[in-house]
């Protein structure tokens, strides 16, 4: 697979389907999952990731396999580069991306898979993007170039697009509304990266981070140093704004910067979990605002975009999976498309885990064991915290309570994380729960066990077993 691959992301795919196969699995998942590859310039090749540790890591301990995995992509010795791209000064030549997108709404609307294979063709074929630099906290493979573009979705990618191409002109502020896995944040960090490539200074926010900094800067007594922080951006993307519901005084800060940043012709873009009408419980000043810009929303995707979205994640994964299969995964309806490659992603490690061919009975085992888990009602508050307590041997007033030696401190990390992810809990109540005094707490622990689970197998093991443990419950 030489000549024909020779923008940087389909590089990169095909040397990571390369990698995948001797690379361990935990490892793979862990270094590999959110790097992109970035540039190729004079015989060497450069990998976008999303934190200097990793890139650290990449460099120390995978240079030699991934080198020798681009040089058989490219056919010939290449050198790797691993960069955490932070601003707009990498190396990168960052000109913009004019990548005319897949667009299923003009293929028609008969459930056909050739239209599909079309659309995902499509999406792949045009030239990448010329590499950007991203913030630390901008997924390297949220691109424009990875995003699918259907009926569903057609408005957004197309209000995203006129953006960056404009930004501040086109439409400001823009919000994108979805239910959750329907692709804002996939393309607000798109915009993100063509805007970085344009050496614009970009904050990439969520409204819960925000939250939580802004609170922090108002402790601290340094809210001057918060406001200007943000008032020198030279674009705002701030996701989730629905978490500032019901939030007065951070309403208040984020107001001020809004403001700032829009009179002075700055990009705004924003994601919410509902319409602009229903964020009217958000002050009167923001809400008449946001209905100043422009809103689009998405929808859950359609048959075709599922099919297209399939085999181009079919594809980026460079597993051979045929048709048959992707028809079963596809035909089902899927609320969002987090769930969409769930499936596909379950289908294929369970083949390769079980040694099982990757064919249509075992879709339709995976989809039928998918459907089953989704009905799974979410675990109180008090049984996560007596099924971490059984399984730590912590019991749960030492839980609530103020000890903090290693295996406390831990299982109470793990409660929170459970609570959180399985139980949807908010931050504040979590802190309740466990006796805890701020939520900054909880947001702590969640982010550290988030981290750590991805080096620490025993860990993963534990919170599988809690898991499994509240399930049977
Ligand atoms: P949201 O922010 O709306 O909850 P995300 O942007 O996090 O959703 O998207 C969920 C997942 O689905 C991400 O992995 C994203 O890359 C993927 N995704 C969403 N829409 C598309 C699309 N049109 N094409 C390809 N991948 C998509
Ligand atoms: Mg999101």
């Amino acid at each position: 697979m030489s000549s024909r691959a020779q923008q940087p992301s389909q590089i990169w795919d095909a040397a990571l389907g390369e990698l995948q196969l001797q690379v361990d699995r935990t490892a793979f998942e862990t270094w590999f999952k959110k790097t992109d590859g970035v540039a190729l310039n004079d015989g060497e090749f450069v990998v976008g990731t999303e934190t200097a540790f990793i890139s650290e890591m990449l460099t120390k301990r995978m240079s030699q396999v991934v080198e020798r995995a681009v040089g058989h992509v490219l056919g010939e010795p290449t050198s790797v580069r691993f960069q955490v791209l932070t601003h707009a000064d990498n190396p990168a030549n960052g000109q913009s991306d004019d990548t005319q997108p897949a667009n299923a709404a003009d293929t028609g609307a008969n459930g056909d898979n050739s239209q599909a294979a079309s659309m995902a063709n499509a999406a792949s074929s045009h030239p990448a993007p010329a590499p950007f630099a991203s913030a630390p906290s901008l997924n390297a493979r949220y691109t424009f170039y990875r995003f699918v573009v259907g009926k569903s979705n057609e408005l957004a990618h197309a209000a995203a697009r006129a953006v960056s191409d404009n930004p501040g002109n086109a439409y400001n502020p823009l919000m994108l509304y979805s239910e959750v896995g329907l692709g804002k944040t996939h393309l607000m960090h798109a915009i993100g990266h063509q805007a970085l490539g344009k050496g614009i200074d970009v904050r990439y926010t969520t409204a819960e981070d925000f939250t939580n900094e802004y609170i922090r800067a108002i402790h601290e007594g340094t809210t001057e140093e918060f406001r200007l922080r943000y008032r020198s951006a030279g674009m705002l993307l701030l996701d989730d704004i629905q978490f500032l519901i019901g939030k007065e005084q951070t309403q208040e800060g984020f107001f001020h910067t809004f403001n700032s940043l829009y009179m002075s012709n700055v990009q705004i873009v924003i994601t919410s979990d509902r319409p602009a009408h229903s964020l009217k419980i958000l002050s009167e000043r923001i809400s008449s605002r946001l209905s100043s810009g422009l809103s689009a929303d998405i929808q859950p995707p359609d048959y075709e975009t599922r099919m297209a979205i399939l085999i181009a994640k079919s594809r980026q994964m460079s597993v051979e999976v045929s048709d048959e299969v992707l028809e079963v995964l596809g035909a089902r309806i899927y609320s969002n498309i987090r769930e969409l490659e769930g499936s596909l992603n379950r289908v294929v490690a369970y083949s390769d885990l079980m040694q099982r061919p990757l064919d249509v009975e075992l879709a339709r085992q995976i989809i039928a064991d998918t459907q089953e888990a989704n009905k799974r009602r979410q675990p109180s508050e008090r049984e996560v915290i007596n099924a971490v307590s059984e399984h730590f041997g912590v019991d749960t007033d030492t839980l609530r309570g103020p000890k903090r030696d290693k295996k406390t401190a831990l299982a109470r990390q793990v409660a929170m994380y459970i609570l959180r992810e399985d139980s949807a809990m908010g931050a504040t109540a979590i802190a309740r729960a466990l006796g805890r005094k701020d939520h900054s707490t909880v947001l702590h622990g969640c982010k550290t066990i988030e981290r750590e689970q991805n080096i620490n197998a025993n860990l993963r093991r534990s919170i599988l077993e809690v898991r499994e443990s509240l399930a049977a419950a």
